[in-house]
C-alpha cells in the first residue's frame, strides 16, 4: 500500500537551520526513499551515502596507486642510473688496468690512450665525490 502523504526524513542532523550547530534534530526534508522501514530524503539515504563513501575511497585508492607507481618509476630510473654508473666504473677500472699493464712503461702513449686514461680517472674521481 502506498501512502501519498508527505513523510519527513528520519535522519538526525546537526548544524542546520534554526537549531544551531550543536543540537541534533530531525532533518526537515521530505523523504524520498525507504530503507529498512525508515524514510530518508535524498541527502540522507544510507545507500547513497554509502555509495558516496565508496566513490571517495575508490578515488583515494586510485591516488595512492598513482603515487606508488610514481615512486616505483623513480626507483627504477635511479636503478638504471646506478647500473650505468656501475658499468662506467668497471670500464674506468679496466682502462686504468690496461694502461698500467701495457702502456705506462712502454713509452707508446698516444693522444687517444691519454684521453681514455684521463676520462677513466675523471670518472673515478667524480664517483668518489
Ligand atoms: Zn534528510
Amino acid at each position: 500500500m502506498k501512502q501519498e502523504t508527505t513523510v519527513q526524513c528520519s535522519a538526525e542532523v546537526c548544524g542546520e537551520g534554526q537549531w544551531g550547530v550543536f543540537y541534533p534534530h530531525r532533518c526537515s526534508r521530505k523523504a524520498t526513499v525507504e530503507r529498512e522501514g525508515k524514510q530518508y530524503c535524498k541527502q540522507h539515504d544510507p545507500v547513497a551515502i554509502e555509495a558516496g563513501h565508496k566513490t571517495r575511497s575508490a578515488k583515494r585508492e586510485a591516488k595512492w596507486a598513482a603515487e606508488e607507481k610514481a615512486e616505483k618509476d623513480t626507483d627504477r630510473k635511479q636503478k638504471e642510473v646506478m647500473d650505468k654508473v656501475a658499468i662506467g666504473a668497471e670500464l674506468a677500472e679496466a682502462v686504468l688496468a690496461w694502461w698500467d699493464k701495457h702502456v705506462r712503461d712502454s713509452g707508446q702513449l698516444d693522444s687517444l690512450s691519454d684521453r681514455m686514461v684521463a676520462l677513466a680517472r675523471e670518472f673515478q674521481k667524480a664517483k668518489e665525490e
